[in-house]
């Protein structure tokens, strides 16, 4: 008899793969536990107040193409969770023209919270272990069992799982292993600027509007926050020269960067660091299976084309390898 909180599943990262991954689990009558070292669920889909204002410092809007992801963007759209922004071009589809662009109506985070329903996630928890344990897996967090199951999603960033697999002792085969080694990731680092006024940013956004700057958004815009704020993202070289800089220089770099751009003054500046924003390679496999008894899949952006999108096809992908496998 095992006393450890437990399910048929856990998944592991409670952003838009897990779970999505923990919800088509659930319509199958499969029990889950989803864990996260976050304070609160959605991963890179991430908004944060700071004072009155309110930001979204992560992923900053979504396209759907793909059927599945369009039927489900238009049930929240139905439910009043999804909106559009904007429209625009895409820059990697040519053709592709006036495509909306879809945000959480009140913050990014709004669509991750939504998926949380009915679940039982569990947060501020950092899986360091996983055990195979008779016909099952038990995870441990700070050198303590948490939570046993049957089967294991693991859909935090591909550097992060293999390392969690490293210290389990459960490295994958070479002809696995090595394309996830190859796997790069852009870094981010994202500048939370409150201001005393509205931003006067044209249409609300601006793509590298200064050398070290790759996009910038106005969240008052966008419906994110009352208070005139923007989110300012630095270029992927700019944050890998500065990952491990001491922030309040970089921060401060950033904000005097766009502030002639702005017709508001910044009255504070707040930094976050996104070491694994966006992963340079993808695959298109949804999900991948490193173990079958009992079974542990892989999932995330990285195996479904990359971007929210592929976040929530990798889910979908998971939850069918571990419906196959149980
Ligand atoms: C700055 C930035 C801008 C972006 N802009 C866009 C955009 O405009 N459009 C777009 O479509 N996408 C964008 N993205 C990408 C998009 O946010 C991601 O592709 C998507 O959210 C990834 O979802 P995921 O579930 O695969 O991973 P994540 O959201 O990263 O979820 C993984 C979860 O695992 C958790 N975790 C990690 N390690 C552990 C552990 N050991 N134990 C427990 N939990 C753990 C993490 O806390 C996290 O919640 C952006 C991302 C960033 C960072």
């Amino acid at each position: 008899m095992n006393e450890l909180p437990s399910a048929d599943v856990i998944v592991i990262g409670a952003g838009m793969a897990g779970l999505t991954a923990a919800r088509e689990l659930g319509r199958a009558g499969i029990t889950t536990l989803v864990l996260d070292k976050g304070r609160a669920p959605g991963g890179r889909m991430a908004t944060r107040t700071i004072g009155s204002a309110r930001f979204d410092h992560g992923a900053q809007h979504f396209s759907a193409r793909s059927e599945p992801f369009q039927a489900h963007v238009d049930e929240l759209r139905r439910e009043g969770i999804v909106g559009s922004w904007y429209t625009a071009d895409s820059r990697t589809r040519p053709g592709l023209l006036g495509e909306p662009r879809l945000v959480g109506v009140g913050g990014m985070r709004r669509i991750p919270e939504h998926l949380a329903v009915g679940l039982d996630v569990r947060t501020s928890t950092t899986i360091d272990r996983l055990h195979r344990d008779g016909v099952g897996i038990t995870v441990t967090a700070a050198g303590a069992r948490v939570a046993y199951g049957a089967a294991v999603i693991l859909t935090p960033p591909v550097p992060q799982v293999l390392d969690l697999l490293q210290t389990s002792d459960m490295v994958p085969a070479t002809d696995v292993l090595d394309p996830l080694s190859a796997v790069g990731y852009n870094s981010s680092l994202a500048v939370m600027a409150t201001l005393d006024a509205p931003s006067g940013l044209p249409e609300g956004h601006l793509a590298e509007p200064a050398p070290d700057v790759a996009w910038m958004a106005d969240n008052q815009h966008k419906g994110t926050s009352a208070q005139p704020s923007v989110t300012i993202h630095s270029t992927a070289g700019f944050a890998s020269a500065n990952l491990d800089a001491d922030p309040d220089r970089w921060t401060q770099h950033v904000a005097d960067q766009v502030a002639p751009i702005l017709e508001a003054r910044i009255i504070s500046a707040v930094g976050h660091r996104w070491r694994y924003a966006e992963p340079r390679t993808t695959f298109d496999s949804g999900a991948i299976t490193i173990g079958h008894a009992p079974p542990i899949v892989m999932a995330g952006e990285v195996f479904a084309g990359a971007k929210v999108e592929g976040a929530y096809l990798s889910g979908l992908a998971a939850a069918d390898s571990v419906l196959e496998l149980l």
